[in-house]
């Protein structure tokens, strides 16, 4: 009991840095101005050290080891937190300090590194960088666990549970068929919708239908709002206060309507969590793929839905008569379900999303089992992206440089997104054997599917495995086959 007693109470303290950090992050990523940052480093540089002393001294270790023994005698809870707080400790304390130092350097000096590579179409200037953080990946994780693929161990960190086994799998049955699939759509065409998509949309009316989406969902205002930022995220400390930005540009109204709308379903999960969970480890969502899975849920389900437009089309009127005097609903339903063969990850469409994902999935996996070298990464990323979808990058910055993951040292983390999707479409179908969905997105009672997933997921934060969740919530294991019944299903009907 003392044990435990003590461990809560480094717990707390842990969770008074972090909560400091945390507010310190939000507030310049929006509002600090830019002279801060100097200062702002020096301070936070000095938060993360003490934070980094407390989660890696000798007192915690032994607490987190003594209860780690007498693991079977720990009621659930708590034998999931040791576990939790045993992986943490052991993916900082078997990294020789001098490398981890030198890691944490190579990631900030990349940074920059990578941006400016970008911005001139040079993978030259980049290649050694990455060498060296792919280097140091398999390094330390090599250090975590000594047998195991180092590749697994990386896809562990951001989806407990997923290995290349399951991932292998999962993406062999979207190659099979989806991909297909996919060609065949591209070769229709969808009225393309080009003027709308690209019409003007003044910012102050774009503000105001997120004001109104807000409503829309239900979203706690008392315990959240909403900024601007130039990469739209979601923020949270606790259930009780959490935040997330948008990105308003004039000349393309579905950027913000689906940030916001997308970064609302992050938003409702981590205010739908248990305040239980607070001052443990077990706060916050369970997994990025689960994470990702709400946001997308309530991005491309319900608002991409017709009924949403159906709903919602007045207001969107009221706000822009001008622009959308020639259109109806289903225009809405149309255009912003509309399937293009884009170079560009960000700016995929719901359908061929998970093909970009695929390219980056392959990629990692071949670097990870020495099948390729980063130098390599160019052209194989080119007839990767032609293989899946039929068009080819003319230069790196719109290929293998576009993202900003791989420069972070973010290996493994790509697949959680196309995993979200597809966790997604595995809950969609549980919902609808429940839930009158489409009638509630009309008679807008939001709020009641919002009360269904605190009721089967969201409540439980992290206190389960993204494996227990799903099928606690749809009484079967992870299927693939969901995913690819739900795309299918959808985009035959908008494109016959
Ligand atoms: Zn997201």
């Amino acid at each position: 009991m003392k044990l435990e007693k003590r461990f809560r109470e480094i717990i707390k303290k842990m969770k008074a840095y972090r909560y400091a950090l945390s507010l310190i992050g939000w507030d310049s990523n929006t509002e600090a101005p830019r002279n801060t940052f100097k200062r702002r480093s020096k301070m936070t540089a000095y938060l993360s050290k003490e934070l980094f002393k407390l989660q890696t001294s000798k007192e915690y270790q032994d607490i987190v080891y003594n209860l780690y023994d007498k693991y079977d005698e720990l009621d659930d809870l708590l034998q999931r937190e040791i576990k939790k707080a045993k992986r943490n400790l052991e993916k900082i304390i078997n990294i020789p300090e001098e490398e981890f130092l030198e890691y944490t350097k190579l990631i900030n000096d990349s940074q920059i590194i990578w941006e400016d590579a970008k911005a001139n179409n040079d993978f030259e200037s980049f290649k050694d960088n990455l060498e060296k953080i792919v280097k140091y990946n398999k390094k330390f994780a090599l250090y975590y666990d000594k047998l195991a693929n180092p590749y697994d161990t990386l896809l562990e960190d951001f989806e407990e549970g997923m290995t290349t086994k399951e991932y292998d799998f999962f993406f062999e049955s979207l190659k099979h068929d989806l991909v297909p699939f996919v060609k065949e759509i591209l070769k229709k065409t969808n009225n393309n919708y080009e003027e709308l998509r690209s019409a003007n949309f003044p910012k102050t009316g774009q503000k105001q239908f997120s004001e109104y989406l807000l409503e829309v969902f239900d979203f706690n205002k008392k315990s959240g709002l909403i900024k601007e930022s130039v990469h739209p995220f979601t923020w949270n400390t606790s259930p009780e206060d959490v935040r997330f930005t948008t990105k308003y540009m004039e000349n393309y109204i579905f950027s913000s309507i689906y940030s916001t709308i997308h970064e609302l379903g992050h938003a409702t999960y981590e205010q739908q969590i248990s305040t239980s969970y607070n001052d443990t480890l077990l706060n916050g969502g369970t997994s990025m793929g689960i994470h990702e899975s709400q946001s997308r849920f309530y991005e491309n389900n319900i608002g991409r839905s017709l009924a949403f437009w159906e709903t919602h089309f007045d207001k969107f009127k009221e706000i822009f008569p001008e622009q959308v005097k020639n259109y109806k609903p289903i225009d809405m339903f149309k255009a912003s379900n509309n399937v293009e063969a884009s170079l560009i990850r960000i700016e995929a469409d719901e359908l061929t999303y998970p093909l970009h994902i695929m390219v980056r999935y392959d990629i990692e996996r071949m670097l990870f089992n020495n099948e390729i070298e980063v130098k390599d990464l160019p052209k194989v990323w080119n007839d990767k992206i032609e293989e899946y979808l039929s068009v080819r990058p003319k230069n790196d910055t719109e290929g293998v440089l576009q993202d900003v993951h791989w420069s972070s040292g973010m290996l493994g983390y790509f697949p959680t997104y196309a995993l979200g999707s597809a966790y997604s479409a595995q809950i969609y179908y549980q919902m609808k054997k429940e839930l009158d969905i489409e009638k509630l997105i009309k008679t807008n009672k939001i709020n009641e599917i919002n009360k269904w997933l605190k009721d089967k997921l969201h409540k439980y934060g992290s206190s389960k495995t993204p494996k227990e969740l799903m099928e606690l919530i749809t009484k079967e294991k992870f299927n693939p086959k969901y995913y690819i019944r739900y795309l299918k299903e959808k985009y035959s009907k908008i494109y016959n």
